[in-house]
Protein backbone atom coordinates (compact mmCIF):
# COMPACT_ATOMS: atom_id res chain seq x y z
CA UNK A 1 0.00 0.00 0.00
CA UNK A 2 1.50 3.62 -1.06
CA UNK A 3 1.58 6.15 1.38
CA UNK A 4 -0.70 8.31 0.67
CA UNK A 5 -3.31 5.31 0.21
CA UNK A 6 -2.17 4.82 3.62
CA UNK A 7 -3.01 8.19 5.09
CA UNK A 8 -6.66 7.88 2.95
CA UNK A 9 -7.04 5.24 4.96
CA UNK A 10 -5.94 6.59 8.36
CA UNK A 11 -8.18 9.66 8.02
CA UNK A 12 -11.12 7.50 7.66
CA UNK A 13 -10.89 6.13 11.43
CA UNK A 14 -13.74 7.48 13.18
CA UNK A 15 -12.84 10.19 16.31
CA UNK A 16 -13.65 8.93 19.66
CA UNK A 17 -16.35 10.87 20.14
CA UNK A 18 -18.02 9.58 16.86
CA UNK A 19 -17.63 5.89 18.00
CA UNK A 20 -18.46 7.16 21.93
CA UNK A 21 -22.14 7.91 20.72
CA UNK A 22 -22.43 4.72 18.71
CA UNK A 23 -25.31 2.63 19.93
CA UNK A 24 -22.57 -0.41 19.66
CA UNK A 25 -21.07 1.15 22.36
CA UNK A 26 -23.65 1.77 24.65
CA UNK A 27 -23.50 -1.63 25.87
CA UNK A 28 -19.77 -1.66 26.96
CA UNK A 29 -20.67 1.62 28.84
CA UNK A 30 -23.62 -0.26 30.36
CA UNK A 31 -20.77 -2.66 31.63
CA UNK A 32 -17.81 -0.82 32.72
CA UNK A 33 -17.14 2.92 33.93
CA UNK A 34 -17.00 5.58 31.40
CA UNK A 35 -13.13 6.73 31.71
CA UNK A 36 -12.28 2.94 30.89
CA UNK A 37 -14.35 2.81 28.28
CA UNK A 38 -12.77 5.84 26.68
CA UNK A 39 -8.79 4.75 27.37
CA UNK A 40 -10.05 1.65 25.31
CA UNK A 41 -11.26 3.67 22.46
CA UNK A 42 -8.19 5.65 21.93
CA UNK A 43 -5.36 2.75 23.00
CA UNK A 44 -8.09 0.82 20.23
CA UNK A 45 -7.48 3.53 17.42
CA UNK A 46 -3.89 3.71 17.98
CA UNK A 47 -3.30 0.08 17.64
CA UNK A 48 -5.27 0.20 14.17
CA UNK A 49 -3.38 3.05 13.02
CA UNK A 50 -0.20 1.19 13.76
CA UNK A 51 -1.20 -1.94 12.05
CA UNK A 52 -2.51 0.93 9.38
CA UNK A 53 0.81 1.88 8.88
CA UNK A 54 3.28 -1.34 9.42
CA UNK A 55 1.57 -3.73 7.18
CA UNK A 56 2.59 -4.86 3.61
CA UNK A 57 -0.41 -5.43 2.11
CA UNK A 58 -3.56 -3.46 3.80
CA UNK A 59 -7.01 -3.61 3.27
CA UNK A 60 -8.31 -1.12 -0.06
CA UNK A 61 -10.13 1.28 1.89
CA UNK A 62 -10.29 0.29 5.48
CA UNK A 63 -14.16 -0.05 5.49
CA UNK A 64 -14.26 -3.30 6.69
CA UNK A 65 -11.50 -2.50 9.33
CA UNK A 66 -13.67 0.55 10.84
CA UNK A 67 -16.98 -1.52 10.92
CA UNK A 68 -18.17 -2.06 14.12
CA UNK A 69 -18.30 -5.76 14.11
CA UNK A 70 -14.64 -5.35 14.01
CA UNK A 71 -14.00 -2.43 16.71
CA UNK A 72 -16.22 -4.11 19.36
CA UNK A 73 -14.05 -6.69 20.25
CA UNK A 74 -11.16 -4.51 19.71
CA UNK A 75 -12.36 -2.55 22.25
CA UNK A 76 -13.40 -5.21 24.51
CA UNK A 77 -9.91 -6.66 24.32
CA UNK A 78 -8.71 -3.11 25.33
CA UNK A 79 -11.19 -3.13 28.66
CA UNK A 80 -9.99 -6.26 29.43
CA UNK A 81 -5.92 -5.38 29.67
CA UNK A 82 -7.03 -2.06 31.84
CA UNK A 83 -8.98 -4.18 34.19
CA UNK A 84 -6.85 -7.22 34.23
CA UNK A 85 -3.88 -7.15 36.88
CA UNK A 86 -0.85 -6.81 35.18
CA UNK A 87 1.06 -9.17 38.32
CA UNK A 88 -0.48 -12.39 37.71
CA UNK A 89 0.87 -16.15 37.55
CA UNK A 90 2.72 -18.11 35.04
CA UNK A 91 3.61 -20.80 34.37
CA UNK A 92 7.21 -21.71 35.19
CA UNK A 93 8.72 -24.12 32.67
CA UNK A 94 12.34 -23.09 32.61
CA UNK A 95 13.37 -25.13 35.28
CA UNK A 96 15.03 -22.66 37.39
CA UNK A 97 13.47 -23.68 40.73
CA UNK A 98 14.69 -20.49 42.56
CA UNK A 99 13.90 -17.44 39.63
CA UNK A 100 14.19 -13.90 40.97
CA UNK A 101 11.96 -12.96 38.06
CA UNK A 102 9.26 -15.13 38.34
CA UNK A 103 8.96 -14.40 41.85
CA UNK A 104 11.72 -17.00 43.37
CA UNK A 105 9.69 -19.38 45.77
CA UNK A 106 6.13 -20.27 45.38
CA UNK A 107 4.66 -20.45 48.96
CA UNK A 108 3.32 -23.25 50.72
CA UNK A 109 -0.73 -23.68 50.90
CA UNK A 110 -0.38 -23.59 54.88
CA UNK A 111 1.92 -20.36 54.51
CA UNK A 112 -1.39 -19.08 51.82
CA UNK A 113 -3.80 -19.89 54.02
CA UNK A 114 -2.01 -18.01 57.21
CA UNK A 115 -1.61 -14.89 55.08
CA UNK A 116 -5.70 -14.67 53.80
CA UNK A 117 -6.45 -14.73 57.36
CA UNK A 118 -4.79 -12.30 58.76
CA UNK A 119 -5.26 -10.05 56.29
CA UNK A 120 -9.08 -10.85 55.98
CA UNK A 121 -9.82 -9.03 58.96
CA UNK A 122 -7.89 -7.52 62.40
CA UNK A 123 -4.80 -9.19 64.05
CA UNK A 124 -2.64 -9.61 67.10
CA UNK A 125 0.09 -8.23 64.42
CA UNK A 126 1.84 -5.31 67.37
CA UNK A 127 -0.68 -6.67 70.33
CA UNK A 128 -0.34 -8.69 73.31
CA UNK A 129 -3.05 -11.04 73.93
CA UNK A 130 -2.34 -12.47 77.07
CA UNK A 131 -1.51 -8.77 78.44
CA UNK A 132 -3.89 -6.83 76.57
CA UNK A 133 -1.50 -4.34 75.50
CA UNK A 134 0.67 -3.02 72.85
CA UNK A 135 2.78 -5.70 71.57
CA UNK A 136 5.72 -6.15 69.07
CA UNK A 137 5.44 -7.36 65.57
CA UNK A 138 8.63 -9.16 65.72
CA UNK A 139 7.91 -10.95 68.83
CA UNK A 140 5.47 -13.72 66.12
CA UNK A 141 8.65 -15.29 64.28
CA UNK A 142 11.57 -14.59 66.92
CA UNK A 143 11.14 -17.74 69.34
CA UNK A 144 10.61 -20.37 66.31
CA UNK A 145 13.87 -18.59 64.65
CA UNK A 146 16.05 -19.16 67.58
CA UNK A 147 14.51 -22.67 67.70
CA UNK A 148 15.63 -24.28 64.46
CA UNK A 149 18.76 -22.23 64.29
CA UNK A 150 20.20 -22.56 67.76
CA UNK A 151 20.81 -17.98 67.92
CA UNK A 152 19.87 -16.44 70.74
CA UNK A 153 18.01 -13.77 69.18
CA UNK A 154 16.54 -12.84 65.63
CA UNK A 155 14.92 -10.14 63.38
CA UNK A 156 13.14 -9.73 60.18
CA UNK A 157 13.27 -7.01 57.21
CA UNK A 158 12.17 -6.22 54.06
CA UNK A 159 14.98 -8.37 52.25
CA UNK A 160 18.28 -9.53 52.64
CA UNK A 161 19.53 -6.68 50.96
CA UNK A 162 18.02 -4.28 53.66
CA UNK A 163 19.18 -7.25 55.90
CA UNK A 164 22.97 -6.24 55.10
CA UNK A 165 21.95 -2.76 54.98
CA UNK A 166 21.04 -2.74 58.24
CA UNK A 167 23.71 -4.89 59.91
CA UNK A 168 26.34 -2.32 58.72
CA UNK A 169 25.22 0.46 59.10
CA UNK A 170 24.25 -0.03 63.03
CA UNK A 171 27.99 -1.77 63.51
CA UNK A 172 30.09 0.03 61.21
CA UNK A 173 28.80 3.47 60.26
CA UNK A 174 31.79 5.98 59.81
CA UNK A 175 34.36 2.80 60.40
CA UNK A 176 36.07 0.75 57.95
CA UNK A 177 34.03 -2.89 57.14
CA UNK A 178 37.04 -5.18 56.31
CA UNK A 179 35.92 -7.76 52.82
CA UNK A 180 37.46 -10.12 50.89
CA UNK A 181 38.30 -9.26 46.91
CA UNK A 182 36.91 -12.74 46.30
CA UNK A 183 33.66 -12.33 47.81
CA UNK A 184 32.46 -8.02 47.15
CA UNK A 185 30.08 -9.63 44.43
CA UNK A 186 27.05 -8.74 42.48
CA UNK A 187 23.75 -10.66 42.99
CA UNK A 188 21.64 -9.68 40.37
CA UNK A 189 18.90 -6.86 40.37
CA UNK A 190 21.41 -4.43 41.00
CA UNK A 191 22.72 -5.65 44.79
CA UNK A 192 26.51 -5.05 45.10
CA UNK A 193 28.09 -5.34 48.04
CA UNK A 194 30.43 -2.57 47.54
CA UNK A 195 27.29 -0.38 46.91
CA UNK A 196 25.49 -1.18 49.63
CA UNK A 197 28.29 -0.66 51.56
CA UNK A 198 28.46 3.11 50.80
CA UNK A 199 24.34 3.46 51.70
CA UNK A 200 24.95 2.18 54.57
CA UNK A 201 27.64 5.06 55.71
CA UNK A 202 30.50 2.71 55.98
CA UNK A 203 33.96 1.97 54.35
CA UNK A 204 34.99 -0.59 52.00
CA UNK A 205 38.08 -2.10 53.27
CA UNK A 206 39.05 -4.96 50.35
CA UNK A 207 42.05 -7.64 51.17
CA UNK A 208 43.57 -10.66 49.16
CA UNK A 209 43.02 -11.22 45.68
CA UNK A 210 40.05 -12.47 44.02
CA UNK A 211 41.49 -16.16 44.15
CA UNK A 212 43.07 -16.28 47.22
CA UNK A 213 42.37 -14.33 50.54
CA UNK A 214 44.36 -15.30 54.16
CA UNK A 215 43.68 -15.18 57.68
CA UNK A 216 46.37 -12.65 57.88
CA UNK A 217 45.47 -10.58 55.27
CA UNK A 218 42.46 -9.81 57.43
CA UNK A 219 45.00 -9.30 60.31
CA UNK A 220 46.73 -6.76 58.76
CA UNK A 221 43.99 -4.76 57.64
CA UNK A 222 42.63 -4.61 61.19
CA UNK A 223 43.69 -1.36 62.40
CA UNK A 224 41.52 1.86 64.90
CA UNK A 225 39.34 2.62 62.05
CA UNK A 226 37.91 -0.91 61.53
CA UNK A 227 34.41 -1.82 62.75
CA UNK A 228 33.48 -5.13 61.29
CA UNK A 229 34.63 -8.04 59.91
CA UNK A 230 32.14 -9.07 56.87
CA UNK A 231 31.45 -12.83 54.90
CA UNK A 232 29.96 -12.85 51.81
CA UNK A 233 28.59 -16.12 49.98
CA UNK A 234 29.78 -15.94 46.60
CA UNK A 235 26.01 -17.02 45.82
CA UNK A 236 25.68 -17.11 42.01
CA UNK A 237 29.78 -18.26 41.13
CA UNK A 238 32.62 -20.10 42.44
CA UNK A 239 36.15 -19.19 41.91
CA UNK A 240 37.51 -22.88 41.07
CA UNK A 241 41.17 -24.01 41.46
CA UNK A 242 44.26 -22.22 43.04
CA UNK A 243 42.00 -20.30 45.31
CA UNK A 244 41.09 -20.36 48.88
CA UNK A 245 38.82 -18.57 51.52
CA UNK A 246 38.87 -18.01 55.02
CA UNK A 247 36.22 -20.11 57.12
CA UNK A 248 33.71 -18.57 59.02
CA UNK A 249 35.44 -19.92 62.24
CA UNK A 250 38.83 -18.36 61.98
CA UNK A 251 37.26 -15.30 61.06
CA UNK A 252 35.14 -15.45 64.37
CA UNK A 253 38.39 -15.90 66.09
CA UNK A 254 40.01 -13.30 64.72
CA UNK A 255 37.33 -11.04 65.65
CA UNK A 256 37.14 -12.35 69.03
CA UNK A 257 41.34 -10.91 69.73
CA UNK A 258 40.62 -7.52 68.12
CA UNK A 259 36.94 -7.18 70.05
CA UNK A 260 35.39 -6.67 66.74
CA UNK A 261 31.69 -8.07 64.99
CA UNK A 262 31.48 -10.59 62.43
CA UNK A 263 28.92 -10.82 60.25
CA UNK A 264 27.68 -13.59 57.29
CA UNK A 265 25.62 -13.02 54.56
CA UNK A 266 24.41 -15.71 53.49
CA UNK A 267 22.62 -14.79 50.73
CA UNK A 268 20.07 -17.77 50.47
CA UNK A 269 20.21 -19.53 54.07
CA UNK A 270 19.04 -23.11 54.74
CA UNK A 271 18.02 -24.32 57.22
CA UNK A 272 18.24 -28.53 55.98
CA UNK A 273 21.73 -30.29 55.23
CA UNK A 274 21.34 -30.80 51.45
CA UNK A 275 24.10 -33.63 51.66
CA UNK A 276 21.55 -35.93 53.19
CA UNK A 277 19.31 -35.60 49.59
CA UNK A 278 22.33 -36.27 47.52
CA UNK A 279 22.70 -32.41 46.61
CA UNK A 280 26.12 -30.35 47.16
CA UNK A 281 26.74 -28.90 49.91
CA UNK A 282 24.99 -25.61 50.88
CA UNK A 283 26.06 -23.88 54.60
CA UNK A 284 23.55 -24.37 57.03
CA UNK A 285 22.18 -21.67 58.81
CA UNK A 286 22.45 -24.00 62.45
CA UNK A 287 26.16 -24.60 61.71
CA UNK A 288 27.46 -21.18 60.72
CA UNK A 289 25.29 -20.39 64.12
CA UNK A 290 27.57 -22.71 65.42
CA UNK A 291 31.01 -20.95 64.76
CA UNK A 292 29.54 -18.13 67.60
CA UNK A 293 29.56 -15.37 64.33
CA UNK A 294 27.74 -11.89 65.39
CA UNK A 295 25.34 -12.72 62.89
CA UNK A 296 24.37 -13.90 59.87
CA UNK A 297 21.82 -12.59 56.69
CA UNK A 298 19.56 -14.29 54.38
CA UNK A 299 16.48 -14.38 52.40
CA UNK A 300 13.34 -16.31 53.13
CA UNK A 301 12.40 -16.62 49.59
CA UNK A 302 15.23 -18.20 48.64
CA UNK A 303 15.66 -21.94 49.30
CA UNK A 304 14.29 -21.26 52.45
CA UNK A 305 11.16 -21.74 50.63
CA UNK A 306 9.20 -18.62 52.15
CA UNK A 307 7.84 -15.14 51.26
CA UNK A 308 10.55 -12.37 50.45
CA UNK A 309 12.19 -11.88 54.12
CA UNK A 310 15.28 -10.71 55.25
CA UNK A 311 16.68 -12.89 58.23
CA UNK A 312 18.83 -11.74 60.68
CA UNK A 313 20.37 -13.98 63.17
CA UNK A 314 22.89 -13.93 66.24
CA UNK A 315 24.47 -12.95 69.34
CA UNK A 316 21.70 -10.98 71.41
CA UNK A 317 23.35 -7.82 71.88
CA UNK A 318 24.16 -7.16 68.50
CA UNK A 319 20.80 -7.97 67.35
CA UNK A 320 19.68 -5.51 70.35
CA UNK A 321 21.56 -2.99 68.53
CA UNK A 322 19.71 -3.41 65.16
CA UNK A 323 15.84 -3.31 66.72
CA UNK A 324 16.81 0.03 68.38
CA UNK A 325 18.65 1.38 65.21
CA UNK A 326 15.87 3.83 63.35
CA UNK A 327 16.29 2.53 59.61
CA UNK A 328 14.30 -1.13 61.08
CA UNK A 329 11.20 0.59 61.09
CA UNK A 330 12.02 1.53 57.67
CA UNK A 331 12.83 -1.68 56.67
CA UNK A 332 9.94 -3.31 58.36
CA UNK A 333 8.15 -6.12 57.17
CA UNK A 334 4.69 -6.28 56.26
CA UNK A 335 2.01 -8.66 57.94
CA UNK A 336 1.18 -10.59 55.18
CA UNK A 337 4.64 -11.59 54.82
CA UNK A 338 4.74 -12.06 58.47
CA UNK A 339 2.55 -14.73 58.11
CA UNK A 340 3.58 -16.69 55.38
CA UNK A 341 7.16 -16.63 56.97
CA UNK A 342 5.54 -17.79 59.95
CA UNK A 343 3.55 -20.48 58.87
CA UNK A 344 6.79 -21.64 56.48
CA UNK A 345 9.27 -21.71 59.78
CA UNK A 346 6.53 -23.98 61.39
CA UNK A 347 6.85 -26.19 58.45
CA UNK A 348 10.90 -26.75 59.67
CA UNK A 349 9.81 -28.52 63.02
CA UNK A 350 9.08 -31.39 60.95
CA UNK A 351 12.67 -31.59 58.66
CA UNK A 352 10.99 -34.07 56.64
CA UNK A 353 7.83 -32.80 56.01
CA UNK A 354 9.76 -29.63 55.50
CA UNK A 355 11.48 -31.35 52.41
CA UNK A 356 8.27 -33.16 50.93
CA UNK A 357 6.34 -30.18 51.20
CA UNK A 358 8.26 -27.14 50.94
CA UNK A 359 7.58 -26.19 46.57
CA UNK A 360 11.43 -25.24 46.25
CA UNK A 361 12.60 -28.11 48.56
CA UNK A 362 10.44 -30.68 46.70
CA UNK A 363 11.26 -29.27 43.72
CA UNK A 364 15.10 -29.36 44.45
CA UNK A 365 14.85 -32.82 45.78
CA UNK A 366 12.74 -34.67 42.80
CA UNK A 367 14.58 -37.42 40.73
CA UNK A 368 14.01 -38.28 37.12
CA UNK A 369 11.83 -41.01 37.42
CA UNK A 370 8.92 -38.85 39.36
CA UNK A 371 9.73 -35.87 36.76
CA UNK A 372 9.50 -39.03 33.93
CA UNK A 373 6.08 -39.14 34.72
CA UNK A 374 5.10 -35.98 34.75
CA UNK A 375 6.60 -35.93 31.16
CA UNK A 376 4.67 -38.66 30.14
CA UNK A 377 1.09 -36.97 31.17
CA UNK A 378 1.94 -34.36 29.23
CA UNK A 379 3.23 -35.90 26.69
CA UNK A 380 0.25 -38.13 26.31
CA UNK A 381 -2.05 -34.84 25.82
CA UNK A 382 -0.03 -33.50 23.82
CA UNK A 383 -0.16 -36.75 21.19
CA UNK A 384 -4.40 -36.64 21.60
CA UNK A 385 -3.91 -32.98 19.56
CA UNK A 386 -4.87 -32.78 16.08
CA UNK A 387 -1.61 -30.34 15.38
CA UNK A 388 1.24 -32.42 13.20
CA UNK A 389 2.89 -29.03 12.65
CA UNK A 390 5.53 -29.68 16.14
CA UNK A 391 7.08 -32.94 17.51
CA UNK A 392 7.24 -33.52 20.97
CA UNK A 393 10.21 -35.74 22.51
CA UNK A 394 11.12 -36.40 26.27
CA UNK A 395 14.28 -36.27 27.13
CA UNK A 396 17.09 -35.56 29.76
CA UNK A 397 18.71 -32.71 30.36
CA UNK A 398 19.74 -30.31 34.17
CA UNK A 399 17.79 -28.04 35.56
CA UNK A 400 19.58 -24.80 37.82
CA UNK A 401 18.88 -24.21 41.23
CA UNK A 402 18.84 -20.35 40.64
CA UNK A 403 18.58 -17.66 43.78
CA UNK A 404 22.30 -17.74 44.02
CA UNK A 405 21.92 -20.86 45.70
CA UNK A 406 24.27 -24.26 44.45
CA UNK A 407 25.74 -23.17 41.44
CA UNK A 408 27.67 -25.51 40.51
CA UNK A 409 24.66 -28.29 41.19
CA UNK A 410 23.86 -30.38 38.18
CA UNK A 411 20.21 -31.52 38.62
CA UNK A 412 19.69 -34.34 36.01
CA UNK A 413 15.84 -33.12 34.89
CA UNK A 414 13.17 -33.90 32.64
CA UNK A 415 12.56 -32.36 29.78
CA UNK A 416 9.43 -32.10 26.88
CA UNK A 417 10.91 -30.39 23.67
CA UNK A 418 9.07 -28.84 20.81
CA UNK A 419 10.34 -29.18 17.66
CA UNK A 420 7.85 -26.85 14.87
CA UNK A 421 7.86 -28.52 11.35
CA UNK A 422 7.03 -25.48 9.52
CA UNK A 423 7.22 -22.18 11.74
CA UNK A 424 9.67 -20.99 13.62
CA UNK A 425 10.88 -21.18 17.31
CA UNK A 426 10.41 -18.19 18.08
CA UNK A 427 7.07 -17.92 16.94
CA UNK A 428 5.67 -20.81 19.08
CA UNK A 429 7.97 -19.66 22.38
CA UNK A 430 5.92 -15.83 21.80
CA UNK A 431 2.51 -17.27 21.99
CA UNK A 432 3.08 -19.55 24.91
CA UNK A 433 4.28 -16.76 26.56
CA UNK A 434 1.38 -14.70 25.97
CA UNK A 435 -0.72 -17.33 26.65
CA UNK A 436 -3.19 -16.85 29.59
CA UNK A 437 -1.58 -17.67 31.84
CA UNK A 438 1.75 -17.48 30.01
CA UNK A 439 4.11 -19.84 29.45
CA UNK A 440 7.82 -19.03 30.41
CA UNK A 441 10.04 -21.59 28.58
CA UNK A 442 13.31 -21.78 27.16
CA UNK A 443 14.68 -22.01 23.27
CA UNK A 444 17.71 -24.05 22.83
CA UNK A 445 19.36 -24.85 19.95
CA UNK A 446 16.36 -26.28 17.27
CA UNK A 447 13.83 -26.61 19.98
CA UNK A 448 11.79 -24.99 22.78
CA UNK A 449 12.39 -26.51 26.35
CA UNK A 450 10.00 -27.49 28.86
CA UNK A 451 11.24 -28.19 32.00
CA UNK A 452 9.13 -30.53 33.98
CA UNK A 453 10.80 -29.73 37.07
CA UNK A 454 9.10 -26.28 37.81
CA UNK A 455 5.59 -26.98 36.74
CA UNK A 456 3.18 -28.65 39.00
CA UNK A 457 1.33 -31.58 38.28
CA UNK A 458 -1.74 -29.25 38.72
CA UNK A 459 -0.43 -27.21 35.87
CA UNK A 460 -0.23 -30.13 33.12
CA UNK A 461 -3.37 -29.86 31.96
CA UNK A 462 -3.08 -25.63 31.42
CA UNK A 463 -0.25 -26.72 29.33
CA UNK A 464 -1.24 -28.79 27.11
CA UNK A 465 -4.53 -26.69 26.70
CA UNK A 466 -1.95 -23.65 26.18
CA UNK A 467 -0.14 -25.24 23.80
CA UNK A 468 -3.20 -26.29 22.02
CA UNK A 469 -4.45 -22.85 21.65
CA UNK A 470 -0.43 -21.56 20.87
CA UNK A 471 -0.87 -23.52 18.07
CA UNK A 472 -4.17 -22.82 16.77
CA UNK A 473 -3.60 -19.51 16.95
CA UNK A 474 -0.31 -20.30 14.62
CA UNK A 475 -2.17 -22.39 12.49
CA UNK A 476 -4.93 -19.54 11.76
CA UNK A 477 -2.14 -16.44 11.10
C1 LIG B 1 20.27 -12.91 47.18
C2 LIG B 1 21.36 -12.31 47.98
C3 LIG B 1 21.22 -11.03 48.53
C4 LIG B 1 19.99 -10.20 48.31
O1 LIG B 1 18.88 -10.75 48.97
P1 LIG B 1 17.41 -10.20 48.67
O2 LIG B 1 16.54 -11.04 49.55
O3 LIG B 1 17.17 -10.39 47.23
O4 LIG B 1 17.38 -8.78 49.05
C5 LIG B 1 22.25 -10.53 49.29
N1 LIG B 1 23.39 -11.23 49.48
C6 LIG B 1 23.56 -12.46 48.95
C7 LIG B 1 24.85 -13.18 49.21
C8 LIG B 1 22.56 -13.06 48.19
O5 LIG B 1 22.72 -14.27 47.65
Amino acid sequence: MSLSLRQQVLRKIPSVDEILSRPEIAELLKVHPRNVVVEAIRKGIGRLRQEILQKEEGPQSGDDLFSFEHLVPLFQKEIDLQIQPRLRRVINATGVIIHTNLGRAPLHPSAIQHLVEVSKTYSNLEYDIELGERGNRYAHVEEILCRLSGAESALVVNNNAGAVLLVINTLAEGKEVIVSRGELVEIGGAFRIPDVMRRSGALLREVGTTNRTHLNDYQKAIGPQTGLLLKVHTSNFRVMGFSSEVSLEDLVQLGKQHQLPVIDDLGSGCLIDLTLYGLEKEPTVQEMIKTGVDAITFSGDKLLGGPQAGIILGKKNSLDLFKINPLTRALRIDKLTLAALESTLLLYLDKKRAMEEIPTLLMLSLDTKRLKIRGRRLLKRLSKMENKRITCTLREDVSQVGGGALPLQELPTIVLTLKPLDFSLNTLELHLRKGDPPIISRISKEELILDMRTVFDEEIPILAQEIEKALTKIAKS
